[in-house]
């Protein structure tokens, strides 16, 4: 196997400055010392799920080591200290996204179940036969699959915005799709399959003009840039913990605060209740009445950990790096003869998705994994996208704000190494 993959993983190009120190960020992620088949671990699917530091990973332990105990119900110390750390976490996010106070943070599983509780609990609630929710060709499943499951319920009309061949949302498309009966927008911020940014501002101020709210999935933009709600003027974002350096099994869904407490609960059960009697039952306001049962405590701990994290390196540092990665792997992965890269928008983050003649993504995925490097492949969760380019499966590289132009040298590397194996 390709020995240069093995090499140091820190190139001139990824040139330290005081504001974004690659080696000391690298070193607070001990996965990345890890080898894999005798080379360093080059770790590329950040897009499915990213690595966690240091300090992520010593808060949820010290929760469990120190003051564990569930939240909101216990007068003990334990349950008072676990319940301060998971409501400081709220405002940790909330502050993130610039929301106008902690009751818009909904705690969810992840930006799945938060889009699945807007479409239950918004939806069912203001949504009838025949008013339309505009999506886009590029969503994720998880903002594709819960709009059709309440067209099957309800009858609404779901309208899709076309993308170039580039993989841009055509936003005079977009604008020809909007009328009277458009209820929601609800577009992804960034695509997880392309890596386009769509131009959300205009998305939204369309949208507001006709009178229908906007939900916008940042599962793929929030670990890449900063996103303030409120100047944005959305109404809905939602995003996973585990894509932003986090754990798993903990997501967030912002909403403004009346609309939050416009909507009936999603769940019914502790925790989400004023009173019960078996009579009747009255809610707590949001975010709590969408938090039935016990949540997940340490991981919503570990997420702030996670956005205290992310926030002290700052976006504009992340950002100038991460867009230095992207475009030095477009020109490296470009030259690759055979490989064409699926998605190139005028505005892109952090995202490489490509072809290569002749060589199915998996057996490609496969090949390169034998050199230490993970990328993903497949549909991307984004069946509708591949249809759209005519191809089954991508293979992805998605960066992180560790990763080095020296780690999409063994990339390409490795790469070339699949193409000598399948004679290309
Ligand atoms: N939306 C986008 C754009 C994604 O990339 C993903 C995950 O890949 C999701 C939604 C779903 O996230 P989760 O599976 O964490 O709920």
């Amino acid at each position: 196997m390709n020995q240069k993959a093995s090499a140091v993983q820190i190139a001139p190009g990824d040139n330290s400055t005081a504001a974004f120190d690659i080696k000391r960020i690298r070193a607070d992620f001990p996965i990345l010392k890890q080898k894999v088949y005798g080379h360093p671990l080059v770790y590329l699917d950040n897009g499915a799920s990213a690595q966690k530091p240091r300090p992520v990973i010593d808060a949820m332990s010290e929760a469990y080591e120190t003051y564990y105990s569930n939240v909101h119900r216990g007068v003990h110390w334990t349950s008072q200290r676990s319940t301060e750390a998971f409501e400081a976490s709220r405002g940790k996010v909330a502050r993130f996204l610039n929301a106008a106070s902690d009751n818009e943070i909904v705690f969810t599983r992840g930006a799945t179940e938060a889009i699945n509780l807007v479409a239950a609990a918004w939806g069912r609630k203001n949504l009838n036969a025949g008013d339309e929710v505009v999506i886009s060709h590029m969503e994720h499943h998880s903002n594709i699959v819960p709009w059709q499951m309440l067209r099957a319920e309800k009858g609404i009309v779901l309208k899709v915005v076309p993308i170039d061949d580039d993989g841009n949302f055509l936003v005079d498309e977009y604008r020809k799709l909007l009328g009277p009966k458009t209820k929601l927008v609800a577009v992804t911020h960034v695509s997880n399959a392309l890596g386009t940014v769509v131009p959300v501002e205009e998305v939204i101020r369309l949208a507001h003009q006709k009178g229908a709210l906007v939900l916008l999935d940042g599962c793929q933009a929030v670990p890449h840039m900063a996103v303030d709600v409120q100047a944005l003027n959305v109404d809905f974002y939602v995003f996973s913990g585990h894509k932003l350096y986090g754990p798993t099994g903990i997501g967030i869904l912002w909403g403004r605060e009346d609309l939050l407490n416009a909507m009936p609960p999603y769940q019914g059960g502790g925790d989400m209740i004023s009173s019960v009697t078996f009579e009747k039952t009255t809610f707590k306001k949001a975010p709590h009445r969408f938090e039935a049962g016990t949540p997940a405590i340490v991981e919503a701990i570990g997420l702030g950990a996670a956005v205290d994290y992310v926030s002290a390196i700052g976006f504009d540092a992340i950002s100038a790096h991460e867009h230095g990665v992207l475009q030095y792997a477009t020109e490296k992965l470009s030259a690759v003869k055979g490989l064409r890269i699926i998605g190139r928008a005028r505005e892109k983050a952090a995202i490489v998705s490509f072809v290569v003649d002749g060589i199915h993504a998996h057996d490609l995925g496969t090949i390169v994994d034998r050199a230490g490097v993970a990328v993903r492949v497949g549909h991307h969760c984004a069946q509708p996208v591949m249809e759209r380019f005519g191809v089954a499966a991508t293979a992805r590289a998605s960066f992180g704000l560790y990763n080095t132009r020296a780690e999409v040298d063994a990339l390409a590397d490795a790469l070339d190494e699949a193409r000598r194996f399948f004679g290309r």
